[in-house]
């Protein structure tokens, strides 16, 4: 949406120094296009306001600055005491003159792939504007709002935590129509102190709720089961078959295609799909994108069609041909104990000799050890060949993993060093750990030149 410098300023509650005409507002000079207007976020590595004369140079039309304006700006200017909170007063301004629908959702794995799959879902309702990449924190969701086409008719916004409040602020941003929370999960334990913690600031999004507005449960997940609705608003279940309003019934990963075939009771019969994603939860993401659906009227079959179309977004269980001809699935972009055990199911689901690369889970609070151990014992328990604990802590973690061989590293170079010349064409090899982990190094070694891209 454009705004123009007195909108600007009465939406933030910032001084008008000069006015200009309306523009996009944009924060990254990178990306900045002549008529818009320069936001000058102060981030953790990066000033904006060191960018103004950049700004300026590409046609900025106006900045929102929390300094005093430079003598050389000759746009329009707005001065506002914090830029960030600028930036979120303006994506509420945008969010409260938006007519349509607005769907949020949170969880500890998942969001992002569930999010892409309820845009899927929504295409009958027209034009679905939805989060970009990662951008789902403070500064992410204000962006997704102000991003919001004028054409768009139904907005997916994913929201993020990383501390104790942020969800319940992102969701006053958002104001959600259609809640979902998929999943609390082992993430951010140091941060938010405990899965209680992490239950309490998932929940906010439940929490903040108005009256009409929808909640869609995964009742799969007893923790986000248990939070409670508020009154007035509506409550719409999605999982197992127990679910009462979207309900998996089956879900079968079809290995030679990584996709899944799954199959829903909803309030309009039972509907079938194939996803193209492996894996069981991802066929419960799915459901929940099928409550959102229903939430918003739209009829489940259309929105199951949506969910066919639906394209895997960046590392997440990417497949890439290895010149040994093994098949490596990457999905080295995060890994909590919930991701990572989700993805060695589905590892256990493909054909031939199956390999995992697990790299260090991190950002787990003082159970760190426990976790990790808890998951070499998972990978020990499934059909798998070899496990490769990559790391100080899997490293650690390595004996409680019996069954497959077992290899333990310190660091991904040791790991790639051993694999080199290990793999052949029959192997299916799974690479997951935190970005930290760096197991993406380990794939790179096995791999220079991934330019083949898929098998
Ligand atoms: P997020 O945006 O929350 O980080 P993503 O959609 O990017 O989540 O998925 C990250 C990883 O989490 C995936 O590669 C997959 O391994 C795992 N995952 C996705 N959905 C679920 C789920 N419902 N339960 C457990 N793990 C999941």
């Amino acid at each position: 949406m454009k705004l123009d410098g007195s909108t600007i300023a009465s939406a933030t509650g910032g001084t008008l120094h000069r006015d200009a005409p309306a523009g996009d507002i944009v924060t990254d000079t990178r990306t900045l296009g002549a008529g818009s207007w320069f936001l000058a976020i102060t981030g953790d590595r990066f000033d904006g306001h060191e960018f103004l004369e950049q700004a300026q140079a590409k046609g900025a039309i106006g900045c929102i600055v929390s300094r005093s304006v430079p003598e050389s700006w000759t746009g329009g200017a707005v001065i506002v005491p914090d830029t960030t909170r600028a930036l979120q007063a303006l994506g509420q301004y945008v969010r409260g003159r938006f007519p349509g629908p607005v769907v949020g959702l949170t969880g500890s794995s998942g969001k992002t792939t569930t999010r892409a799959l309820i845009a899927n879902a929504l295409k009958p309702m027209g034009e679905v504007h939805q989060t970009q990449g990662n951008l789902n924190n403070h500064w992410g969701v204000p962006m997704t709002l102000l991003a919001t086409p004028d054409t768009a008719t139904v907005l997916v916004v994913e929201m993020g935590t990383s501390g104790p409040g942020e969800i319940e602020a992102l969701a006053r941003i958002g104001t959600p129509n259609v809640r979902l929370i998929v999943n609390v999960g082992p993430a951010h334990l140091e941060e938010l102190g405990g899965l209680d913690g992490v239950q309490q600031e998932k929940g906010a999004m439940f929490a903040t709720a108005r009256p009409g507005d929808i909640c869609c449960v995964n009742i799969d997940d007893e923790r986000v089961a248990a939070i409670p609705i508020p009154d007035g608003a509506r409550r719409l279940e999605f999982g197992g078959p127990a679910a009462e309003t979207v309900a998996l019934l089956e879900a079968e990963v079809i290995p030679e295609k990584l996709s899944t075939r799954a199959r829903y009771r909803t309030p309009e019969g039972e509907v079938e799909v194939v996803i193209p994603a492996p894996g069981r939860h991802v066929a419960l993401n799915a459901a929940g994108a099928l409550t959102v659906a229903v939430a918003l009227g739209v009829d489940p079959r259309a929105a199951a069609a949506g969910l066919a179309d639906y394209e895997p977004v960046g590392m997440r269980m990417r497949p890439e041909r290895l010149p040994s001809g093994a098949l490596a699935l990457n999905d080295a972009y995060n890994a909590n104990p919930q991701s990572v055990s989700a993805s060695l199911s589905v590892l256990a689901a493909m054909p031939g000799k199956r390999w995992a690369v697990l790299g260090d889970m991190l950002e787990l609070g003082p159970q760190a050890a426990q976790w990790h151990r808890q998951i070499a014992g998972e990978a020990g328990s499934l059909a798998l060949d070899h496990v490769l604990f990559v790391g100080p802590m899997m490293a650690t973690a390595a004996p409680a993993c019996v069954g497959p061989a077992v290899q333990a590293f310190q660091s991904p170079d040791d790991a790639a060093a051993w694999l080199e010349g290990r793999l052949g064409p029959e192997d299916v090899v799974l690479f997951k750990g935190s970005r930290g982990a760096r197991l993406e190094d380990v794939l790179r070694a096995l791999n220079p030149d991934p330019g083949q891209g898929a098998p």
